[in-house]
């Protein structure tokens, strides 16, 4: 039997409001005892003194680049990646290649997780085949296989009789629907966000309205159909206040945002430098602000980093050559804190929440909270220890992130994964 305490740390769970210095003990993978003084024979002692003990940080939007673009990421570096950023879980994606638009790749990803991943990978099926936007693809057979939720993720689905066909469909196996919200019509030749900024670089725009659109016609989808409905990284103010506007009708409509999205704005773009590219793309001050305000009043449920690895020559292009995205699995946890926790915006609890049971509840999945007898994920972390972010230390095979150099106060200091530690600073990014 493995076992492992960890002693003296503050456990907080916004699941019980469990908020005290306490010891976490975890025998054969599972929390068996939280409490004061608790002993363990024979037990690894992790000192957690002077540190927060949270449940296993969840981040439910990654692409992990396996199968097919190998050379970006693989399903062990992306997970080590994860691991290093304070993670227990993260659901990958499906545009893979081939797309995981079937249970034969789902299948494929949970095994290569299984023999290889340091933390727990949980796939996210394609809504339709190829994500081409037009077939649905084997939803229910992908479900019986592990899926925990669909979608086709890098694009939207355009076609909103293939959405509303699709969220009938996920209603009937009780998955979310996550869309990547973006009209494609209106974004078309964008590079950048549409405002000042972007006609000062001279680069063309992509219009907040590109991506207000799509959440206003999903919104009516999820009223008409009744399904669970995810906004994938919410990035403008008129979506927010959509999104408030579902929750308050009493839809079953979620969201998350990226920590790129509230740490950064198009202003903050350095010129050319394609680490400042992806989709939706850093908006205006204004947006940031609301995207703010939603984390701070409860209508944004979960962080979420869409870690998106690309390989350096793919980067090393053209600032309007070059692909969508940015790595964010390591530096996720550093930029809550520092924006959201040291700004005095969001209180600690609520952060832990945003990273907990915020996506383990849009995903039902039975995580996110420390209670005995659930899996041992438990995420330690310093929130104010000093630490610098050197991309080339990274775990992840690419580099494509804009926070290398970055001085962070507070970051992860431990991930445990089923009772194991999956990594403690001092390894690799640190
Ligand atoms: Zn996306």
């Amino acid at each position: 039997m493995t076992r492992l305490l960890i002693k003296n740390g503050r456990v907080m769970d916004p699941a019980s409001g469990f908020d005290r210095t306490a010891d976490i003990a975890i025998e054969d993978g599972q929390i068996a005892g939280i409490g004061e003084n608790l002993e363990t024979a024979g037990a690894e002692v992790f000192d957690a003194l002077g540190l927060i003990v949270a449940p296993g940080f969840i981040d439910m939007h990654v692409h992990l680049r396996e199968p097919g673009f190998e050379h970006a990421e693989t399903i062990e570096t992306g997970a080590k990646a994860a691991a290093a950023g304070g993670f227990t879980s993260i659901c990958c994606m499906p545009n893979t290649q081939p797309v995981n638009d079937n249970a034969t790749v789902t299948n494929y990803i949970i095994a290569k997780a299984r023999s290889c991943a340091v933390v727990n990978v949980f796939p996210i099926g394609a809504i339709t085949k190829g994500s081409a936007g037009e077939e649905l693809a084997a939803i229910g057979s992908m479900k019986a296989a592990g899926v925990v939720a669909i979608s086709d993720d890098g694009r939207p689905v355009m076609n909103a009789r293939v959405m509303r066909l699709a969220m009938e469909t996920a209603g009937v196996f009780d998955l979310p629907v996550i869309d990547h919200c973006e009209d494609l019509h209106l974004s078309a030749g964008g590079d950048m966000h549409e405002g000042l900024e972007s006609v000062r670089l001279g680069l063309r725009g992509i219009p907040s309205c590109s991506e207000d659109v799509m959440v206003a016609r999903d919104i009516l989808l999820a009223e008409l159909t009744g399904a669970r409905y995810h906004v994938a990284h919410l990035s403008a103010k008129n979506s927010v206040a959509m999104v408030a506007f579902a929750k308050a009708r009493g839809l079953p409509v979620t969201c998350e945002v990226t920590p790129h999205h509230f740490a950064l704005a198009d202003a903050d773009t350095k010129p050319y430098d394609s680490n400042y590219k992806m989709k939706p793309p850093l908006r205006s001050r204004c947006d940031v602000q609301a995207v703010v305000d939603g984390l701070v009043s409860g209508h944004i449920d979960a962080l979420a980093t869409d870690h998106a690895p690309h390989a350096g020559s793919d980067k090393m292009q053209e600032f309007e050559k070059c692909p969508f995205g940015i790595i964010g699995l390591e530096t996720a946890v550093g930029l809550a804190l520092e924006h959201l926790v040291h700004a005095g915006k969001v209180p600690l609890m609520r952060l832990i929440a945003l990273f907990t049971t915020g996506p383990a509840d849009v995903l039902k999945l039975n995580r996110g909270r420390l209670a005995v007898g659930l899996p041992g994920d438990v995420t330690i972390f310093d929130p104010d220890a000093a630490w610098t972010y050197d991309v080339n230390r990274s775990f992840s095979k690419s580099k494509n992130s804009p926070f290398d150099g970055k001085q962070f106060r507070g970051g992860p200091a431990a991930t445990v994964v089923g009772g194991a530690i999956a990594w403690r600073r001092g390894e690799g990014s640190d």
